[in-house]
Parts: C-alpha cells; structure tokens; sequence
C-alpha cells in the first residue's frame, strides 16, 4: 500500500488508565476496532516492533489525567495523542448530542431524541479540538482513519486544513432513512452530512446504510452521485458498505481452551443439565430485552412441558446507567425478570438466571458454547458482534441462533432462525424451533455461517477498507 502511516481517530483510545499504587497503567482494549488497526497497519508496512512506528490514535481523555507526562500515553503500540476538553463542552458533545440526540434518532428512537442547540455548539466545539490534535499531528502520506458518530464533523474539517490529506471514515451505527435525518433542524443535517463527506472513503455496514446515506446527499446537498461515488468538482467521495465482524480464530480457538472447557462443564453442572437458552448486551433500550422477556415468557405459558427443563441465562452489561431512559428500562427489565421467575419458578427451577453485570472473557466463552440457543433480538442494532461471537465459538457445529432482522448482522447471517422481535409470537416459536431443532439441522445452519465468517472476518474488514484506498487512487493493493 501507499501509505506512510496510519492515524486513527475515534472518540475512545486503545487503552484506560488505571490507578496502581506505582502510578497509571496503561491496559490495552481487546475490541476488535484494536485487532483491525493493528492489521492493518501490519499490512501497511508499519512494524509494531520498531518504535519509530508505533501507530498514533487520537481520542478523548479524561482532564484528570491531563498532569501526566506525554511518555506515559504510549505503550509497545500506540502513542496516544489526547483530546483534553472543557467538563462542559463534553458533556454537551458526548452525552448531549452524541447520546441524547445521534444514538436514539440514528435507531429510530425519535421519541427519546432531545434537541438542544448548545448541544451542537459543544458537539462543534468538541470536534474543533480533535482537530487540533490531528493537524499537529499529520504529515504528507498518512492515511487518517475517523471513527463513529461522534466524530461527523472531522473529515471535513481535516478536508478544510489539509486539502490533500488521505481520510476515511466509518459510522459504526445505523444510518437511517432521509424521514429521520429531516427531523434534524436544516442547518445540522446540512453540516453533519458535509462533514462526513470530508472523507475519500466513507464506510457503513449494510447497503442499506449506504443506501439511505446517499438519499440525504442528494436531499441536503443536491449533489451528482454516479454509482458509488458522491462527485464534487474538485474530487469525489466513494461510499461503501464494510460489514464488521470479528477475529474469527481468537473465538473458535478459545472455545477450545482448558479453563474455557472447565467453565463451561461448571456451568452446565450448576444448571442441572437443562436446556440453555442465553443471551448478553449492553443496557440499551435499542437492544429490545424486555421483548426478548415477553416472547419466553409466552413460550413458557404454551410449553409447559418445557418447564423445569429450559433456562434462560440472559447477563447485561452495565452501561449509561446514570441516564434516565437507560435506569428505567434497567427498572422494566428487572420487574419482568422477577415477575416471570415468580409466576413460572419452583424451588428446584428458576427459569431465568439474570446479572447485571459484565463478564469475563473466560465466562463469556464458557456460555457462548454451553448455550443450546442464542437469543438475539435487538429493536435496532447497526451490526451485532455478540451473534458472530456466538457463531465463531461454536467449533462443534451445534448450538442455535435466533436473530432480529432489524441487526445489521441479518443482512450476511441468513442460516440464522431471523425473527421479528416485537412479534412475541414469532419469538415465541422460535424458541421452541430451536429447543427442537434436530443436530443435523443446527449443523447445516451452524456450517454455512461459520465458512461466511471465516471469511468475512475482521482482518477482512480493515484489509477491505484499505483496498478502497487503493482501488480510488487506480491500483491495486497489494495481495498477501
Ligand atoms: N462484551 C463486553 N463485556 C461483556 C460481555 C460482552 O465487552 O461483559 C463484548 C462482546 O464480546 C461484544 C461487545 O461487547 O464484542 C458488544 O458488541 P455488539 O456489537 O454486540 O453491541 P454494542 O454493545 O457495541 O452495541
């Protein structure tokens, strides 16, 4: 590839800091956005051993750690340029308009979406400063790469002060129809699409994102689109879909582990040898859990001889729980849990084991396999990583999916049991399906999404953005 180095920008950096009796420590993510840079840079020629080429990631930092010395942001990999900014500014950028306002509206969510002007000042203001830190930053023949929804307003920003800078960006949530973007006031729907179009290479998950991206150019900004390409006088912008995924290897391989074999084989002694019906997210009212509720608790009152027999391990992952919205649908879910396990539970059976808590790596893989069904039924999600995870840890071919057609994720996993989630029924029955399934049945399905994943794996992800770089410019890329 063509390209000096690597610069990512996103709202959150590789690593948090944590508080030791020696200092901070620096304890890198284990995301998969961290696996696809760390590849890509690899392929881009950027060894991570050699320390003249550590890749640079540009993200918020809390102004608590604004004392540290600069040798403190950067461990064996990264060197971390920190975007320092105003308590206030913040929260109007990052709890404001980007988890207020973006989030709800960009999941058609329009009730819980709150407008607020000085929420856009900030988000500007917010976005101004990654600037700064990116401009200090960038040399001739780097390949900037923004990250998310947070970040709308960068390409372009970069576009304005560098004019031949290289940029991609990637929206990591849904991009919804022109209905939605329309209920943004005109000035910001105009500003947020041009910014985006900053970008040489703008990524979204599906074609239908892609899709509804390209009707509010033509919409907000009136501009000619041949293909996959926005056209501009001066250069044009290339809009494509890069579905996510996962390290496909990392989970098929951990499965297989001692300590994961150990936890599972615990797991499943604690639950007596029942049927195992799991699933884990985050708390988020997008992610449709008390629906999820709804359609076992109907499976429930028209089986019941699956009583005493089946059991829903279902874990969510404490998240912007000081919010509002995010405390009652914790309260929603929690009254349904107890409801549920008080009207169907005996002594000897609870029919959902609920935490609200996150798990280990270790837990989470022992449950991905112990698990006869995973029951993955999002209102709204732009890919789902937890159905991939899911799919990648099962080496032994069995093991069910059931999946909302509303994750960006259904577009490639067709071998899944595809459900509506607000249709309890449908939900329902497909719980029974996949109780029921044969193990031949749940191998030719498990099979087929396997080899997709395999396939389409995160290493593909970034190796496919980069080609989009280099198909634009008029050559190939290199091939491993
Ligand atoms: N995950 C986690 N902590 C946990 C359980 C799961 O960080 O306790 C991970 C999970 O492995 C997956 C991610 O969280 O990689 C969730 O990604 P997804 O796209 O499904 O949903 P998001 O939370 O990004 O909306």
């Amino acid at each position: 590839s063509s390209f000096k180095r690597l610069l990512i920008v996103s709202y959150r950096l590789p690593f948090t800091f944590q508080q030791t009796d020696e200092g901070v420590e620096l304890v890198q993510n284990s995301g998969g956005l961290v696996s696809a840079v760390l590849s890509m840079a690899e392929r881009m020629g950027q060894r991570q051993d050699d320390v003249t080429s550590k890749i640079h990631w540009v993200g918020h930092c809390d102004p608590a750690f604004q004392h540290m010395d600069s040798s403190a942001f950067e461990n064996d990999t990264f060197i971390a340029h920190p975007v320092f900014m105003d308590k206030a500014v913040h929260k109007g950028f990052y709890e404001g308009f980007s988890n207020d306002l973006i989030w709800p509206l960009f999941h058609y969510f329009t009730s819980y979406a709150s407008f607020n002007e000085s929420d856009f000042d900030n988000y500007q203001q917010a976005n101004t400063r990654f600037l700064e830190e990116l401009t200090a930053l960038i040399e001739p023949g780097d390949l900037v790469w923004i990250h998310d929804f947070q970040l709308m307003l960068l390409p372009d920003m970069v576009r304005q002060a560098i004019p031949d800078a290289t940029i991609g960006y990637f929206f990591h949530i849904p991009f919804p129809n022109y209905e939605i973007i329309k209920l943004l006031p005109r000035t910001w729907r105009q500003v947020l699409i041009k910014g985006i179009l900053g970008a040489d290479v703008v990524g979204f998950h599906t074609t239908d994102y892609v899709q509804h991206f390209m009707q509010s150019v033509s919409e907000v900004l009136t501009l000619p689109i041949i293909g996959q390409r926005i056209v501009f006088p001066e250069r044009s912008v290339v809009v494509r879909d890069f579905p996510i995924s996962i390290d496909f290897n990392k989970f098929n391989r951990s499965a297989q582990e001692p300590a994961v074999v150990e936890a599972r084989q615990q797991d499943q002694a604690l639950l007596r040898g029942t049927k195992i019906i799991f699933s884990v997210d985050r708390l988020d009212y997008t992610k449709g859990i008390t629906s999820r509720l709804q359609g076992y608790e109907r499976f429930l009152i028209q089986h019941p001889e699956w009583h005493d027999k089946v059991t829903f391990v279902m874990t969510v992952v404490p998240s912007r729980d000081q919010i509002g919205q995010y405390q009652e649908i914790k309260r929603e879910i929690e009254e349904t849990v107890g409801r549920i396990n008080g009207l169907f539970g005996s002594i000897g059976w609870r029919p959902i084991v609920y935490s609200y808590s996150s798990l280990a790596f270790t837990e989470l893989m022992a449950l991905y396999t112990a698990c006869d069904v995973a029951l993955i039924t999002p209102i709204r999600d732009g890919m789902n990583l937890v159905c991939k995870e899911f799919v990648a840890s099962r080496y032994d071919q069995r093991g069910v999916l059931i999946l909302s057609e509303l994750a960006g994720a259904a577009q490639e996993l067709r071998d899944a049991v595809i459900i509506n989630p607000t249709d309890t029924q449908e939900v329902a029955d497909a719980i029974r399906q996949g109780l029921d399934m044969t193990p031949q049945e749940q191998e030719r399905r498990m099979i087929h999404m396997r080899k997709h994943l395999q396939n389409h794996d995160i290493f593909r992800w970034s190796y496919n953005f980069l080609a989009a770089f280099d198909d634009m410019m008029g050559h190939q890329p290199d091939l491993e």
